[in-house]
């Protein structure tokens, strides 16, 4: 998507004329706009895989029924997008889902979080409001066993941080 940003932008400013609310909920973030985008489940601009690990009580052995798996404990999406992706939205019970996509537009990686720069929520909402939100979302995961923070965390190399992400400054270690 990061090549695509201009474009993008447009698509979102046709389809969001109005802002939409964004709220921490515990363990995830509900995202008013994820109804009328549905662009991060579906099939992608690339064939990179992007990974989302598995925490260790989430995996049951059905897994490929629900995701492309790179290994026992790692779900990946790439231009096909998820298996679990419908066109009303995620069929799985949260409690089944990656924690990137519970968190999604944040990002997790290199114990850090980020923004997603692309999705319609970074660009639309006050920044202050989104540095809020990884607030929220670092206490979650700082619950957290460091294993699990260290499972979870995206790695993304720093040239692709730098090309599509916003830094949040906001550490996440786990306990
Ligand atoms: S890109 Fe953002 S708004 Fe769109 S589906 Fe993903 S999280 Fe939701
Ligand atoms: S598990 Fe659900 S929320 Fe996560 S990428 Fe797949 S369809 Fe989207």
């Amino acid at each position: 998507m990061q090549d695509h940003f201009w474009s993008y932008l447009d698509v979102w400013r046709t389809r969001f004329p109005r802002r939409r609310p964004l709220r921490w909920r515990n363990d995830w973030l509900q995202n008013g706009y994820c109804r009328d985008c549905r662009y991060c489940c579906g099939q992608q601009d690339s064939n990179k895989p992007f990974y989302m690990a598995l925490l260790p009580e989430q995996i049951r052995p059905d897994l490929t029924n629900d995701f492309y798996m790179h290994s026992p404990n790692t779900a990946y999406m790439d231009a096909r997008g998820c298996k679990a992706a419908t066109a009303q939205g995620c069929r799985l019970p949260r409690a089944q889902r990656p924690v990137a996509c519970s968190i999604f537009p944040l990002v997790l990686t290199g114990g850090e979080l980020y923004l997603y720069q692309t999705c319609p929520a970074v660009l639309f909402t006050p920044f202050p409001q989104l540095a809020g939100l990884g607030l929220e979302a670092a206490a979650w995961l700082r619950n957290f066993s460091r294993a699990n923070v260290r499972r979870i965390s995206l790695r993304l190399p720093a040239q692709t941080l730098a090309k599509g992400y916003i830094a949040l400054h906001i550490k996440v270690a786990g306990r």
